[in-house]
């Protein structure tokens, strides 16, 4: 899944070179041109990353800053500043800016201040934590799953099964295979373990458990996660 980053910045020709250099590199882009619309968007989306100008109309990049940490949001933001200007990194670091830079900049360095800083706050809460199939979401930091925006109660066991099924979405899995990766143990014989918690969880996914669109049955071999859609 693509990452999305938040360009904020006033003047155009910066925002196309951020934007050119940015996308090249595989990322999404929003534009925001003013402080205000910056906390706007970022109330609005969950951006993987904002690109920050300290200088801006109607807000400054700082109290821009200090504000979207108000919200307590923890989107990584990278603050650009001119050479000209009096920016105090200690100050800026404080408002909760991840990190910055000084223009002019190369584009090379942009984006490899980018990768660091995505590294380095681990992505944790990045799209990579989220597996999406159809119009089941499931949250893998937080253990939650929800079916058409809600959320579905599951076992541990269903959780986990499910996990397991959807990181192998379209690929078919024996049930042996499931039986040892999901519960951690070389089971010989009855593997009917694996056909109860599968029929636990259509009940709870699926609109028809008779004609089942997510967790298809392979017969005479296992089973397989699909996207309906
Ligand atoms: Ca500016």
């Amino acid at each position: 899944m693509q990452q999305t980053i938040l360009i904020v910045e006033d003047e155009p020709s910066i925002v196309m070179l951020l934007k050119y250099n940015i996308e090249k590199s595989g990322f999404l882009t929003d534009v925001a041109d003013n402080g205000e619309e910056a906390v706007k968007k970022s109330r609005e989306k969950k951006y993987d990353l904002i690109v920050l100008d300290l200088m801006l109309p109607k807000m400054d990049g700082m109290t821009v800053c200090k504000t979207i940490r108000k919200d307590e949001n923890k989107v990584p933001i990278l603050m650009l500043t001119a050479k000209d200007e009096e920016y105090d990194k200690i100050s800026g670091l404080e408002m909760g800016a991840d990190d910055y830079l000084t223009k002019p900049f190369s584009p090379r360095e942009l984006i490899a201040r980018i990768h660091a800083i995505l590294r380095r706050t681990g992505a944790k809460e990045s799209s990579s934590d989220l597996i999406e199939i159809g119009d089941v979401k499931i949250n893998l930091e937080q253990y939650t799953v929800y079916l058409r925006d809600e959320e579905i109660e599951l076992t541990r066991k269903e959780y986990e099964l499910l996990v397991y099924l959807a990181k192998n979405q379209n690929k078919t899995l024996s049930r042996e295979q499931l039986l040892s990766s999901v519960w951690d143990f070389d089971f010989v014989g009855d593997t009917r373990i694996v056909d109860v918690q599968i029929g636990h969880l259509r009940e709870k996914l699926e609109k028809n458990t008779k004609n089942p669109e997510y967790i298809k049955t392979i017969r005479g071999f296992g089973y397989k996660l699909e996207d309906p859609k």
